[in-house]
Formats: C-alpha cells, sequence, structure tokens
C-alpha cells in the first residue's frame, strides 16, 4: 500500500476523530462525562415514543416529509414557551443533532475566503466544522473569569470580518452565559461590513440557565443576522435521538435548504421528535432538579478549595490541577467518568443524579487526598 493511500485531504491526515471516551457502564458505572440528562423518558413517554415510530414504519418505504413541517411547527411552539416569542414554523430549521445545523450553516455561510469567529475556550467541534468546509479559523479569547471583553471582541470581529460568530452560551466547557448585550453588540459589529456575518449563539444548555438570565431567543426581533440553535439532547434528555434547531430569519434558512441533503431528517428521527415534544414537561421536568444540583455541586467544590467557574449549564468546570490526567484517571479508578477538558489544569464535571454526584464527591475527596500524599514535599 503506497504511503498516499487513502488519498486523504492534506489537512486531514493523522487526525483523530473527535469524541469523548466511551467506556462501558461496568467499566465505569457513574458517567458524568458528555452532560447527558441523567434521567431517561418515563415508561408513559417512552412508549407514546415507540407507538409514533411504530405508527411510522408502516410507511418507511417512502421518503420522510423533506420539509418536517409538523416537527417546525412543534418546535416553534415549544420555543415560544421557553425565551423566544412570536417564533413562525418559517423561522425554524432542524437537523441531526445541532452539531449538524451548525456545520450546515458553515456550509451555507463559510468557505474558502471566508472567516468563522469564536472566542476560546469555546466548543471544540466549531474549528472541526470550519476545517471540514474549508472555513479559515479565528479565536479570540474570553477574560480569566471566562467573560468576553466586549471591547476587544467587537475590535476582534470589526478587524476579521467574520461570515459566522459562534458563540456557545451557556459555554462549553465553562459554563459561561452571555448578556443579552454582547449578543446585540456582536450582532451589531458584524453587520457592519460588507457582506455582514451572522453571528449563531448556541443554546445547547439553554434550558439549565440560572434564574435572571435571559434566552438570546429574545433578541431575535431585534437582528435579523441572529441565529439561535438549540438541541434535544441535553435538557430535553434526547441525546439518542438525534434532534438539533434553529431559530432564525427565514431568509437564514433558506440559504440552508440549499445545502441539506435531500430527505436529511428521517421519518423515524421526526416521528420520535415530536412525540418527545408532546412531552416536553415531563421530560424537562428533572431540569429544575438538575441546576439545583449544579449549584450545589459549585459551591461543595468551592469548600474543597477548589477554582470553579459558575455555571448556567448541567456541568461544572473546576480545577486547578498540576496533573489533571492523574485526577481524571483516580476518578476512573474509582468508577466516575468525568471529562479531561477546558484550559490546562481544569476538569468538567457533567450534574448527575444525586446518587452520582454523591459517588463523585466521594471519589474526589478520595483521589485528591491520595494525591496530596503521593506528591513530592
Ligand atoms: C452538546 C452540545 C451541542 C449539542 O450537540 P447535538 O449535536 O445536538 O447533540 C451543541 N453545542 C454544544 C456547545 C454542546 O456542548
Amino acid at each position: 500500500m503506497s504511503a498516499s493511500f487513502p488519498p486523504l485531504r492534506e489537512e486531514l491526515q493523522g487526525i483523530e476523530p473527535y469524541g469523548a471516551p466511551q467506556m462501558s457502564l461496568e467499566q465505569v458505572p457513574v458517567q458524568l462525562n458528555v452532560n447527558e440528562n441523567p434521567y431517561g423518558p418515563s415508561p408513559v413517554a417512552a412508549a407514546d415514543i415507540a407507538r409514533a415510530v411504530g405508527e411510522a414504519a408502516v410507511s418507511l418505504n417512502r421518503y420522510p416529509d423533506r420539509e418536517f413541517v409538523a416537527l417546525r411547527e412543534a418546535l416553534a411552539g415549544y420555543l415560544n414557551t421557553s425565551g423566544g416569542c412570536d417564533i413562525t414554523p418559517a423561522m425554524v430549521w432542524a437537523a441531526n443533532g445541532s452539531n449538524e445545523v451548525m456545520l450546515q450553516l458553515l456550509q451555507a455561510f463559510g468557505g474558502p475566503g471566508r472567516v468563522a469567529l469564536s472566542f476560546a475556550p469555546t466548543y471544540s467541534m466549531y474549528p472541526e466544522y470550519a476545517r471540514d468546509t474549508m472555513t479559515e479559523w479565528v479565536a479570540g479569547h474570553r477574560a480569566e473569569d471566562f467573560s468576553l471583553d466586549l471591547d476587544a471582541a467587537r475590535q476582534l470581529v470589526e478587524e476579521r470580518r467574520p461570515s459566522v460568530v459562534l458563540l456557545p452560551s451557556p459555554n462549553n466547557p465553562t459554563g459561561t452565559a452571555l448578556p443579552p448585550e454582547a449578543v446585540s453588540m456582536l450582532c451589531e459589529a458584524a453587520a457592519s461590513y460588507e457582506p455582514g456575518g451572522l453571528v449563531v449563539v448556541d443554546e445547547a444548555y439553554g434550558e439549565f440557565r440560572r434564574a435572571g438570565t435571559p434566552s438570546a431567543l429574545e433578541l431575535l426581533p431585534r437582528h435579523r443576522n441572529l441565529v439561535v440553535t438549540r438541541t434535544m439532547s441535553k435538557a430535553f434528555a434526547l441525546a439518542g435521538a438525534r434532534l438539533g434547531y434553529l431559530a432564525a430569519d427565514p431568509a437564514i434558512c433558506d440559504a440552508i435548504r440549499v445545502v441539506r441533503l435531500p430527505y436529511h431528517l428521517s421519518a423515524v428521527t421526526q416521528a420520535t421528535a415530536l412525540a418527545a415534544l408532546r412531552h416536553a414537561p415531563e421530560l424537562l421536568g428533572k431540569v429544575d432538579d438538575l441546576r439545583a444540583e449544579r449549584d450545589a455541586t459549585v459551591v461543595w467544590l468551592r469548600e474543597q478549595g477548589l477554582v470553579v467557574a459558575d455555571s448556567d449549564a448541567n456541568f461544572v468546570l473546576f480545577g486547578r490541577f498540576a496533573d489533571r490526567h492523574a485526577l481524571w484517571q483516580g476518578l476512573v479508578d474509582r468508577g466516575v467518568l468525568i471529562r479531561e477538558t477546558g484550559p490546562d489544569g481544569w476538569l468538567r464535571v457533567s450534574v448527575g443524579t444525586a446518587d452520582e454526584m454523591a459517588v463523585f464527591r466521594h471519589a474526589l475527596v478520595e483521589t485528591m487526598e491520595t494525591q496530596q500524599m503521593e506528591a513530592p514535599a
């Protein structure tokens, strides 16, 4: 076999596929590493989803509704109860996870000669969408406390003139939510040059935001270059179904239609998501518990003398450890899987059930004690 087989694009050669380590529940029973909702659907919701999929199965010989009209209506209705107002089905687009939605945005609005911009630390998938669409990737920086320095941010946008600005809020991996002034200011900055850029606020964790933290959905009527993405993977407890979506000006949705694959949302996915949305209050029912558990986790970690980022999400970033990998491994050895991510020295734990968090706390105390004893004086 020649050294150049397969004939992969040069910039993709030697790159490992993205993904958190996946370990079996037998290996590591407490999994707090990918920000899933630890509570699955109730038997009633699961049965309703199964019935809906069963009904869809009868006509699987046919392609699905390419425009997923019923689903867009249901998603618009949900968004209007979750921070949005007057969001219409024409303003909604969906795909297989919000990762696909954002890739489609880069396919339509990025490309050679164009720039995608975010502020680090930020979601680690963004540079991959840029790479895959041959869009130049530019990363500015967040302040020490992971907030955005608004003047510096605006300056960078005006200087680099990105076609797409990607702003996770609450941010992954830090949990930081952006104030509406920041979003508005960046929307204005991205509208100040030709042909202008889109500002994508990735609200994958939007439902977990603390009381008083507004959603960027409120700003949609004011900025036509604003896109707000959401997902059913986190608060909705539906990561396995793969359904993400956005709300934006209908012209933005129309532009995405040009690059989407035909019938990209399967009939099974549409039926699953529609049935899940009928059970929205129940599937989202644990969000308040998880927010309380998150707040308690922040307090507890601080009591251990650790540095902890404020969080509006269902995870907490904490540190700082001279050898974070040793700490991560110590937790794995005690049956707890968290995520080695974020700036050097930090670790991220997803908020699980009360029982899981108790196991996490116990394992963390034990690991820190052991490592202190082993550390050279
Ligand atoms: C988890 C996550 C998503 C959601 O991804 P899906 O493809 O919808 O499962 C999007 N953005 C961020 C920042 C995330 O952490």
